[in-house]
């Protein structure tokens, strides 16, 4: 199901997100499908944190090169020191778009649907949309890194 994108600013996107506790529940199999339905009816958009479909739990989803990355509860392990600037935007901003600051790599662990531990390494755009869709989970937008 297409679910409505929350608009800033709606308090809901400044809330840190509650841990999942289980990854498989059928809510949260039923979230994973509404949140890429809804990436797709939204020009297939980069990445999409649930709190911006009014759920405040630790979920995102990122498409990018043909993969989705779905990614539960997840951490940024490590990040190189080294950044870069480029043009950002965000559905819960439509039409905005500001040069934000970020991570060049980082490496993030999460859990995927399944429950299973994983590891990722991303480095250019893709790190980008791990930073700023795990930034939606901790209640932080990119209109705070400006
Ligand atoms: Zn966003």
């Amino acid at each position: 199901m297409v679910l409505p994108i929350i608009k800033y600013p709606d308090p809901i996107l400044k809330k840190k997100a509650e841990e999942i506790k289980d990854p498989k529940s059928p809510e949260i199999r039923e979230l994973v499908l509404d949140i890429i339905e809804t990436m797709e009816s939204n020009g297939n958009a980069l990445g999409l944190a649930a709190p911006q479909v009014g759920r405040s739990v630790r979920l995102c989803v990122i498409i990018f090169g043909g993969k989705k990355h779905i990614l539960i509860n997840p951490e940024i392990k490590s990040k190189s020191l080294r950044k870069e600037v480029m043009e950002e935007g965000c559905l819960s901003f439509p039409e905005e778009f500001f040069m934000i600051k970020r991570h060049k790599k980082v490496k993030v662990r999460a859990l995927d649907r399944h429950g299973k531990e994983i590891e990722i390494k991303a480095e250019g755009m893709l790190a980008r949309a791990f930073q700023h869709e795990i930034d939606h989970l901790n209640g932080i937008l990119f209109i705070d890194r400006k």
